[in-house]
């Protein structure tokens, strides 16, 4: 089975019916010109067929093999009636236009959000870039699509292409094709170039949705060239509120980690606003930034989990030896292994949801989905919903093993029990469904970090009624 053309398929045929729907003039003929030799070898019906059809060539042709009446290996003459010529030749341009637009989303990549290069397809029938595969199956061995569990393939590099796949990108999109192995070319330099758009404005996870309302002119052109140029890819980073210091950025205005975020819908507005519905990507440490145009554009680094082999060894280790006193908290947390932390996380949802909580409410499980059950992603989807402040959810940004950001959303979950039986868990107001982003911080006051800056909208966390509900941060070990 293979999802990815049996979805084109599917918009292919849904697309020329609505075309045959609509065109009810431009008459063709249309004659069968059988492959002989096919026909040998096969028992086939072997009588040519001719029709009269609608449509243009690509309409027609469809609807001459729908019928059952074009042999696989024929080719096709046409003839248009008197007097069609032209009409039917624009037609086929603009059908094959509407079509390749249409396909082109199909023939993108679910891990990169990138045309397909070098497609592989797994067991589970889904198709990515070879690459994004290998890099997947480095710290996981589930589909990205389907998060079925893939056979590892020892030799993923040796699995061959999906050559129809691959046969239809190059014959499509050459020219997108040509872009994107030039891209792919560059992203593979060590040293990349000041490539990646920035928005410092709030924190996103990978693969969870986060919304924006875009209305400075600076913000739009960044959007309108990402959305152009960029892959629809954009960075973004929460501000440095508390003024620390962000590694090699020195005191920057923003965190030196960030999200790699996927423009997967935009509304434009006639006065230029637009709010655009993103989903993240993956991890990015800054490195080096620079200003374009009003915006930063900055060199980062992708973060990534270690590999599936280092995080069963890190289990293993940690999961040695005699269970901790029952009066040791943080070491039982460290003591479990990786499943029972998921399960530690999911039974705590299950409480919240029986006790009615308010962040749970249906409309954060409208927005960010159902807890998910992959232990890699299951915090990002915690912190997402939970009514915490922001600064403590940025712990997970930097982290490199599913085990550590199970551990930390197990540290909040001890520290917010802890602190409701102290009654000390007030009422949480939930964010605007899309975040202001004119409210940053002045790049002059990067200087001054101490400096009393009003808390910003686009800060769903602080809210003043969230800052008790966790206590600060013990310092574990
Ligand atoms: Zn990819
Ligand atoms: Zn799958």
């Amino acid at each position: 089975m293979d999802v990815t053309l049996n979805k084109l398929l599917d918009v292919v045929r849904s697309y020329m019916e609505s075309y045959q729907c609509e065109t009810s003039d431009a008459p063709l003929m249309l004659d069968e010109r059988l492959h002989w030799k096919n026909i040998i070898d096969s028992s086939m019906d072997v009588m040519p067929r001719s029709r009269v059809l609608n449509g243009g060539r690509l309409v027609a042709t469809y609807t001459f093999a729908d019928m059952g009446e074009l042999n696989y290996h024929s080719e096709v003459a046409y003839t248009p009636l008197p007097k069609q010529a032209d009409s039917i030749e624009a037609l086929d341009v603009a059908v094959f236009a509407h079509l390749k637009e249409a396909i082109k989303v199909e023939l993108e990549c679910q891990v990169c959000y990138s045309l397909m290069l070098d497609p592989l397809t797994t067991s589970c029938g889904h198709t990515f870039c070879r690459k994004c595969v290998a890099r997947v199956l480095d710290h996981s061995n589930l589909c990205p699509a389907c998060r079925r569990v893939i056979p590892l393939l020892p030799g993923a590099q040796a699995e061959p292409s999906n050559k129809t796949t691959s046969q239809l990108i190059s014959g499509l999109c050459p020219d997108l094709l040509q872009l994107r192995i030039a891209a792919a070319k560059e992203e593979d330099m060590v040293d990349g170039n000041m490539n990646v758009a920035l928005f410092p404005c709030t924190l996103a996870y990978p693969e969870m949705p986060t919304f924006l309302h875009i209305f400075e002119p600076r913000y739009r052109l960044m959007v309108r060239r990402a959305i152009e140029t960029g892959g629809r890819k954009f960075g973004m980073m929460m501000y440095n509120r508390r003024g620390r210091p962000q590694g090699a950025l020195g005191q920057s205005h923003f965190v030196q980690y960030g999200t790699l975020l996927h423009i997967q819908n935009i509304e434009i507005f006639p006065d230029g606003r637009s709010l655009i519905e993103t989903k993240g990507v993956s991890r990015f440490t800054v490195l080096e930034t620079a200003m374009r145009d009003g915006y930063m554009v900055g060199r980062v680094q992708r973060v990534d989990d270690v590999p599936l082999s280092e995080e069963e060894a890190m289990e293993a280790r940690e999961t040695a030896g005699p269970e901790p006193p029952s009066n040791d908290t943080l070491g039982r947390l460290n003591h479990m292994s990786t499943q029972r932390l998921l399960q530690f996380g999911l039974d705590f949802i299950i409480r919240a949801q029986a006790a009615s909580e308010p962040w749970l409410a249906e409309r954060f499980i409208s927005v960010y989905g159902p807890p998910p059950s992959d232990p890699a992603i299951f915090p990002y989807w915690f912190a997402s919903v939970l009514p915490i402040s922001e600064d403590e959810k940025y712990q997970l940004l930097p982290t490199t093993s599913v085990r550590e950001r199970l551990k930390i959303t197990a540290r909040w979950i001890t520290r917010l029990e802890a602190a409701r039986c102290g009654g000390n868990f007030r009422r949480w107001m939930p964010p605007p469904e899309f975040l202001e982003t004119d409210s940053e911080p002045d790049m002059a006051e990067e200087t001054s970090p101490s400096a009393s800056q009003p808390e910003s909208p686009a800060d769903p966390a602080s809210n003043e009624t969230t800052e008790d509900a966790l206590p600060e941060a013990e310092q574990p070990n």
